[in-house]
C-alpha cells in the first residue's frame, strides 16, 4: 500500500496558515495537525504540546542529533522548529492523514523527500501581510521587520509548490484550500494500489 499522503502547508508569517488549517481541519476531519517542536518563547494563551512542543536550545539540539526531525530549520531571530518524526507516526497511527504548517524552507525539503507530500502555498499581498503581522502584536518591531523582509524572499518562491492560494479573503481562501486537498486525497486514493 502507498503510504497516506502528507498535507504540507506553506507561505510567509501572517499568511493566515494557522487560521485556514484550523478551518480545513474542521471540514476535513480525517487530517490531524502535526505538533511541531521549536526554540521560541511561548506567546500567551499557547500550550505546550497543543500549539509546539515548546523545547530548550539544548533539547532540540539533543534531538537533531538522535536524528528524531524529519526536518528542521532556524528561522527568524535564531528560533529552531522542526517536525518531529514521533508526530508523523501517531498520526498514521490513528489512521489519519498528517497536515504540516511550515515555512518555506522546510516544505521545500518535504517536497524533495517525501514521496507523495501535497504542498500548498498560502499567499497574501505584502500589503496584508504587514496589517496582520502588526494586529497580531505578538513579535517585536525588529522580528516584526525581520518576518515582513523574509516574506519578500518567501512570496518568490510561491511557483516551487504544487498549489497557491491567495488569502485575502478568508472565507473564500479556505473554500479553495478544501477544494484542492479533497481533489489530492481522491486522487491519492486512486493511485493507491
Ligand atoms: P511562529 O513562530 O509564527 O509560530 O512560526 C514561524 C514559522 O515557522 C511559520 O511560518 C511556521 O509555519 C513555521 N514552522 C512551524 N513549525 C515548523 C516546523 O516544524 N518546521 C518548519 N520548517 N517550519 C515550521
Amino acid at each position: 500500500m502507498s503510504p497516506a499522503p502528507v498535507i504540507v502547508v506553506t507561505g510567509p508569517s501572517g499568511a493566515g496558515k494557522g487560521t485556514l488549517i484550523a478551518e480545513l481541519l474542521r471540514r476535513l476531519p480525517q487530517l490531524e495537525h502535526s505538533i511541531s517542536a521549536t526554540t521560541r518563547e511561548r506567546r500567551p494563551g499557547e500550550q505546550d504540546g497543543r500549539e509546539y512542543w515548546f523545547l530548550t536550545p539544548e533539547e532540540f539540539a539533543r534531538r537533531v542529533r538522535a536524528g528524531e526531525f524529519l526536518e528542521h530549520v532556524t528561522y527568524v531571530s535564531q528560533r529552531c522548529y522542526g517536525t518531529l518524526r514521533s508526530e508523523l507516526e501517531r498520526i498514521a497511527r490513528g489512521g489519519r492523514i498528517c497536515v504540516l504548517e511550515l515555512e518555506t524552507e522546510g516544505a521545500l525539503n518535504i517536497k524533495r523527500t517525501v514521496p507523495g507530500a501535497v504542498t500548498i502555498f498560502i499567499s497574501a499581498s505584502v500589503a496584508e501581510l504587514e496589517r496582520r503581522l502588526k494586529e497580531r502584536a505578538t513579535e517585536t518591531h525588529t522580528e516584526i521587520g525581520e518576518r515582513l523582509r523574509l516574506a519578500h524572499e518567501q512570496l518568490e518562491q510561491a511557483g516551487e509548490f504544487d498549489h497557491v492560494i491567495v488569502n485575502d479573503e478568508l472565507e473564500h481562501a479556505a473554500d479553495e484550500l478544501e477544494r484542492v486537498v479533497r481533489r489530492e486525497l481522491a486522487l491519492a486514493a486512486t493511485i493507491e494500489p
